[in-house]
């Protein structure tokens, strides 16, 4: 799950972007967060013809730019990304 600030709000609603907001779910312990597809995958993932984009990139929440690629954070995302579409699937 991606967490979203209150920051994160107030910065959609100053982009004027209010219904990204309301594209939000109950995350982990009391938290929000961007709503998923069945995949897994953020709601936000993809552009036309460009699947691996964010399609909110300008105002994406604050975590996602600091979710360095390659990171071990990242390792870990894509381990267990793999192990829930294992389970899932
Ligand atoms: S970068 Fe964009 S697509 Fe990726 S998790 Fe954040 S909001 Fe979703």
């Amino acid at each position: 799950m991606i967490p979203v600030s209150a920051e994160d709000l107030v910065r959609f609603r100053r982009a004027g972007r209010p219904e990204l907001a309301e594209q939000i779910v109950p995350g982990h312990f009391g938290d929000e967060a961007m709503a998923t597809r069945a995949d897994g995958a953020c709601v936000h993932l993809g552009r036309p013809g460009l699947p691996h984009h964010c399609s909110i990139y300008e105002v994406r929440p604050n975590i996602c730019g600091e979710f360095e690629r390659g990171s071990w954070q990242c390792h870990e995302a894509r381990r267990y990304a793999a192990r829930e579409a294992v389970t899932t699937g």
